[in-house]
């Protein structure tokens, strides 16, 4: 297919962002960082100023999630991909087992196989596309899988293991935190990152821990194992506990990231948000359900994730030709994940997309489509 093809500007939509991280970022979030200046931006963080936009954020997460009584909210400088690394050390005593079914899971896996203070882990692994459940295993002090896999748009349900007491429940909800539902009180840590339904940069990670979490945490800080100290989970414990961080933050990602929680919030929550995601989801794979060139790669309607949708077209429609004209008209980042390899299309429908937006991504297609295949 050309890339010379023009598509009527009233069928593109109104922002063409639908990245799966970095994703969407809403103008007020932008309004919200020429606003700090130069109350906040430019200020220390150790100071009351800074510390307030963390405390927000720390309190309206609390708010989001409906944390119970003893969980905490912790944030650090690095992102999920620093959190793994910490989770190595501080969270998993032993052994850790892993349910992978995509990059991201396998990439948590990885961090814990080659600690060399560690067992290796168990690993439950499923095909992309599909997803794996944990089992329960001996010596398994840790169990850990991602509620949304952005590499694969499969969604997990997160829901402890029966049989599992003392050992911690480690969920990765970079991408779906702020877009799928969660009962909190199925995991210990609940980790994630800023730059996808919270519309904001990279670089910082927070995690939603329970009592039991911050126990583990404490225990192996006190066991005399070496911690990187930029790693320590005890360290973060003691510096969110006064809305700081051990070195220094971003700033202008935690205003926008509090921007966003107060869009969030001020629409009704999460029932707000997984809402928009639920009604995104539903026009994106009604539509894939529908045209004959494209099929759902999640084959299981209730794993399809509701944040992250994989649609595989087949020949002769060329994705990547298709991606690159849609790129020209400034709908961008519907690429697959690199490393699948597949004749793909994926799409990310964080809360701030708006469905119509997603229901105009689907008129370009089709209209492409046409132009394709006749
Ligand atoms: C994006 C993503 C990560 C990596 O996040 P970083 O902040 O870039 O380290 C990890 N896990 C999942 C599920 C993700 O979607």
């Amino acid at each position: 297919m050309s890339t010379e093809l023009t598509i009527p500007a009233e069928l593109l939509p109104a922002d063409g962002r639908f990245g799966s991280g970095p994703s969407r970022v809403r103008d007020a979030q932008i309004q919200a960082i020429v606003d700090a200046q130069p109350t906040v931006l430019g200020t220390s963080h150790r100071q009351a100023p800074v510390r307030g936009v963390v405390g927000d954020v720390r309190r309206m997460l609390a708010e989001l999630y409906e944390l119970p009584d003893g969980y905490e909210v912790l944030l650090g400088n690095g992102g999920s991909t620093s959190f793994w690394d910490a989770a190595a050390f501080s969270l998993v005593e032993r052994k850790a087992q892993h349910c992978t079914f995509g990059e991201f899971g396998a990439k948590f896996a990885e961090v814990t196989r080659s600690a060399p203070h560690l067992d290796d882990p168990d690993v439950v692994n499923a095909p992309a596309g599909q997803i794996a459940t944990p089992r329960l295993s001996d010596g398994v002090d840790v169990y850990a899988w991602p509620h949304n896999e952005t590499s694969t748009g499969a969604m997990a349900p997160v829901q402890r293991l029966a049989g599992s007491e003392g050992a911690l429940t480690v969920i990765d909800g970079t991408s779906a935190a702020g877009g799928l539902a969660l009962d909190v009180t199925q995991t210990d840590v609940y980790y994630f990152a800023p730059q996808k339904s919270f519309g904001s940069d990279g670089g910082i990670w927070f995690a939603l821990v329970s009592p039991a979490a911050i126990e583990r945490i404490e225990r192996i800080a006190a066991s005399g194992r070496y911690i990187p100290a930029s790693l320590d989970l005890k360290t973060a414990v003691d510096n969110s506990r006064k809305d700081q961080t051990y070195n220094t933050p971003a700033v202008a990602p935690l205003v926008m990231m509090r921007n966003q929680l107060e869009w969030m919030l001020s629409n009704g929550g999460m029932d707000f948000t997984t809402a928009r995601t639920a009604e995104s989801a539903q026009r994106i794979y009604t539509w894939a359900d529908a045209v004959s060139a494209a099929e759902a790669f999640v084959t299981v309607p209730s794993q399809r994730s509701q944040v992250v949708a994989t649609v595989d077209l087949t020949p002769p429609v060329d994705a990547s030709s298709l991606v690159s004209t849609l790129r020209a008209h400034g709908v961008v980042d519907i690429d697959p994940y690199r490393k699948l390899g597949r004749n793909q299309i994926r799409v990310g429908m964080f809360p701030a997309v708006d469905p119509d937006d997603v229901t105009a991504l689907t008129r370009c297609l089709d209209w492409l489509l046409e132009r394709t295949l006749t």
